[in-house]
């Protein structure tokens, strides 16, 4: 890990953007090529396929790659901190620690969008899809990537985290974000009365909030949702 950041640091701005870029790029077509896989839409991709989905899914690539660049030079500057060292106490505490803020702040976040009209406007473009894919989960107003991207870069500052958590939690918000996204629900029918579903998104849950806007605002569990009496 060390030898990537020694590398990146002698990139140029320009070099850097570029392989933040590709690497936006690979995540995205990753998803959507999962997340179709599982619902079985891949042979039939130009029948799915929108072209303002995929003007938007480039929109996200681009803002997120703004995103990233953002988070690297915070951290040459030291405001960011990661622990590069392999410790494997300090990186699963971490990637817990991640994901229950992250679950809190973004819940905060996505309910004051739909209570704010002044800025659920921006949000209103990913509600365009009733029956979401893996595609559509790209499909965010630039505005939404940045205040995601500021959040996300605002809980990094405060935290000092392992590396490798961050990289396990990006993996993990990306298979949950695909799972939100498709089609078919990806939990088997004898396993969603189980209590673990009681309190963990499945795809029913955001699938839920894209018809109901009214409810089902977290992302990675329904713990907030139950708290705040939103769940639906
Ligand atoms: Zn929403
Ligand atoms: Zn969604």
């Amino acid at each position: 890990m060390q030898t990537v950041f020694e590398y990146l640091d002698t990139c140029s701005v320009g070099r850097l953007f570029l392989l933040f870029l590709l690497e936006n790029i690979v995540i995205a077509l990753t998803a959507v090529t999962i997340g179709f896989s599982l619902d079985g839409l891949l042979m039939k991709m130009k029948q799915v396929i929108t072209k303002e989905e995929i003007y938007w899914a480039c929109s996200t690539a681009f803002f997120n790659t703004l995103v990233t660049l953002a988070g690297y030079k915070l951290f040459q500057q030291g405001i960011i901190i990661f622990h590069l060292e392999f410790a494997l106490w300090k990186i699963l505490i971490d990637f817990v620690v991640l994901i229950l803020a992250m679950d809190f702040l973004m819940y905060i976040f996505h309910w004051a969008i739909h209570k704010l009209s002044i800025i659920y406007k921006y949000h209103d473009l990913h509600h365009r899809y009733n029956t979401p894919t893996a595609l559509s989960l790209f499909v965010l107003h630039p505005m939404e990537v940045i205040g995601f991207g500021s959040l996300w870069l605002c809980l990094l500052a405060i935290g000092g985290f392992s590396i490798y958590a961050v990289m396990l939690y990006l993996v993990f918000n990306v298979a949950m974000g695909i799972i939100g996204h498709l089609r078919k629900e990806i939990i088997p029918a004898v396993m969603k009365e189980h209590f673990i579903f009681q309190w963990l998104a499945n795809t029913g849950f955001h699938v839920d909030h894209h018809q109901h806007e009214t409810s089902n605002f977290g992302f990675y569990t329904k713990f907030w949702d139950r708290i705040f009496g939103t769940l639906k």
